[in-house]
């Protein structure tokens, strides 16, 4: 398992750094994706944050909701505990002597509309008369009961009058007695007494605390329209006022359900909905809106949520639904009411959020990576057009000849072996000339030995431009060069050394500054001339052999000559005995 692991490290490696750029862009892309992976597990762990977040903030909107409520209850209960008390006194052998002004209202009892006057803004008692009262299911007038009913109500007025106004709840507080009159607050014109008296009774408030229907005399909840023509709804909250085992009056308040919607709309996060709904799934209230009373839950969250019901919701209390699109349904229940705060949102609005969180953080990493990116291949841009250069000009110095810069023996040799090959697979000829400057020593020894390297080169740049681009120009030895000639037989390559010989017999080199002599240097040069296949030459020395021998040849024969067989060519004189400086 390890030499495994360390052999596949070790290939990595080895492609690294055969392709360095793609390894730096592979390695950003790796990051990349960690960068990636990172980010979408941070984005679950936020979103998770977030159900949190908007768990607690449901939990502090329905402790909210809960305590108007039970404040309420409780402003309810005392109300009717009151009420409960000042009729107990009065029914009782310490009864207060009626006075004038409830004796006037009693005097009116059978008008349609009667009442009992009470200061300016105070909560006033308005009655209805039998006639009236009729077919309004709950109410029986008792004139027997009347008196000091009105006596109890005189008293509530004062202490409904005494409620403070509270500016973020708007809510109301009414006494209705089943005998047929009632005070309330905020106050209502007269003129509407009977139509209050009427909403009441179809509302069922009386009948549902008759002894028989609600014979614990608990709290009841119930979604009422306002009387007032606002189209608002009122969340109330009633109670039965007893006299012993009779069953005298209803305590009512009632909590505007605007007030309820703007309350959760300015305590709901963004991106959620907020509902307040009953047991049944009414609307009670909603965070993006005015809800009318009618709607049901099911109608305003996702079709794929109705599975969702309110009995599921009531019998759990609380807890968080998930839908199949990936949205939530979170609910707790309000205390022990039958009343539900249900928050809605969906994946996309969750995702958001979270995202928003993490966005600047991913925007800067991603922006760092990119630059890091740019940056690392500039660098490696830069470090690797260097090398390639040192590397460049290192391989001229080792392939190239210092002096000339016409190939080295080396490559000579590598060139030959390629051209070789070749030469064999293709059964094509190929030749090689072997050039020898001609007393050269006394080049050296009239002009100096920096001269000397100036013919050198000469010859060199002479050579370079006269054969072809696929000849191989060398300098072999210290004056001795040679061509390898490919796809050339020898009569073409006694030719090309002929013409070669010619041009150079009529180069001109200028001497080096510091030379002996001023004046220009004129030489000659002897080739010998060798071909692939004959003679016995199969390889480079054998090559090298038999055209040495043939230079050798055109040496002894007078130089400044081309040999390329073994015939003895004819001696002539010494061509070049002395190339001297010219005045
Ligand atoms: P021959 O016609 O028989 O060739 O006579 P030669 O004087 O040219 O004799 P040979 O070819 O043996 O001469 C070689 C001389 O070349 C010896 C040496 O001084 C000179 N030489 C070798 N390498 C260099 C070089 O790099 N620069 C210079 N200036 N001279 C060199
Ligand atoms: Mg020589
Ligand atoms: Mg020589």
């Amino acid at each position: 398992m390890r030499p495994r692991l360390s052999a596949l490290l070790d290939r990595l490696w080895e492609q690294a750094v055969r392709t360095p750029q793609r390894f730096v862009v592979l390695s950003f892309a790796a990051a990349s994706v960690l960068l990636l992976v990172i980010s979408v597990h941070g984005l679950v762990v936020l979103r998770d944050h977030e159900v949190q977040t908007l768990q607690q903030t449901q939990q502090l909107q329905v402790a909210g909701i809960s305590s108007v409520l039970n404040v309420e209850s409780e402003r309810l209960r005392s109300v009717r505990n009151f009420a409960q008390h000042l009729i107990r006194l009065q029914m009782g052998p310490h009864a207060v002597e009626v006075d004038p002004p409830l004796q006037a209202a009693y005097a009116h009892r059978n008008d349609d509309q009667w009442q009992l006057p009470a200061p300016e803004g105070d909560a006033a008692l308005l009655g209805v008369g039998p006639r009236l009262l009729e077919g309004m299911d709950g109410f029986y007038r008792r004139d027997e009961d009347l008196l000091p009913g009105l006596y109890v109500a005189r008293g509530l007025s004062q202490l409904l009058s005494a409620e403070p106004v509270n500016p973020l709840v708007t809510r109301k507080l009414m006494y209705v007695s089943t005998n047929g009159f009632f005070v309330t607050y905020p106050p209502v014109p007269p003129a509407r007494a009977a139509a209050v008296l009427r909403r009441v009774s179809n509302a069922g408030f009386l009948r549902e605390h008759q002894p028989h229907n609600n014979p614990d005399r608990t709290l009841r909840w119930q979604i009422v329209p306002a009387d007032d023509g606002s189209g608002d709804m009122y969340l109330t909250l009633s109670l039965p006022v007893y006299l012993h085992a009779q069953f005298r009056g209803v305590a009512i308040s009632g909590i505007s359900q605007r007030s309820l919607d703007a309350y959760l709309t300015n305590t709901t996060r963004k991106g959620v909905r907020s509902f307040l709904i009953d047991i049944d799934g009414h609307l009670i209230g909603a965070s993006t809106r005015n809800v009318n009373g009618v709607e049901k839950i099911a109608s305003v969250v996702p079709p794929s949520s109705r599975a969702a019901t309110p009995e599921e919701m009531f019998s759990r209390g609380a807890g968080t639904i998930h839908l199949a699109d990936g949205s939530r349904l979170m609910f707790q229940r309000i205390g022990n009411s039958n009343l539900m705060l249900v928050d809605y949102f969906s994946a996309t609005d969750l995702l958001l959020r979270a995202a928003s969180r993490l966005s600047a953080v991913l925007a800067a990493s991603a922006l760092s990576l990119a630059v890091l990116l740019w940056v690392t291949l500039q660098g490696f841009r830069k470090l690797f057009s260097h090398y390639l250069a040192r590397g460049e000009a290192l391989r001229e110095l080792a392939e190239t000849d210092a002096l000339t810069g016409l190939a080295n023996r080396r490559v000579f040799e590598a060139r030959f072996a390629v051209e070789h090959n070749r030469s064999l697979r293709e059964k094509t000829p190929m030749s090689m000339l072997m050039i020898d400057i001609d007393r050269f020593k006394r080049i050296n020894d009239n002009w100096g030995h920096a001269s000397g390297d100036r013919v050198l080169r000469k010859l060199a740049d002479v050579a370079r431009a006269t054969v072809r681009a696929i000849d191989v120009p060398a300098r072999i030895g210290g004056e001795e060069f040679a061509v390898l000639l490919p796809h050339t037989g020898i009569e073409e390559a006694a030719q090309a050394a002929e013409r070669l010989r010619g041009i150079l017999g009529q180069a001109v080199c200028e001497p080096a500054p510091d030379a002996a002599h001023k004046g220009e240097i004129r030489f000659t040069v002897s080739i010998g001339v060798s071909d692939l296949g004959a003679d016995g030459t199969d390889n480079l020395d054998t090559m090298l052999m038999v055209a040495d021998r043939r230079l050798y040849a055109a040496k002894n024969a007078g130089r400044n000559r081309v040999v390329s067989d073994d015939r003895v060519p004819e001696p002539v004189g010494d061509s070049v005995l002395a190339p001297a400086p010219t005045a």
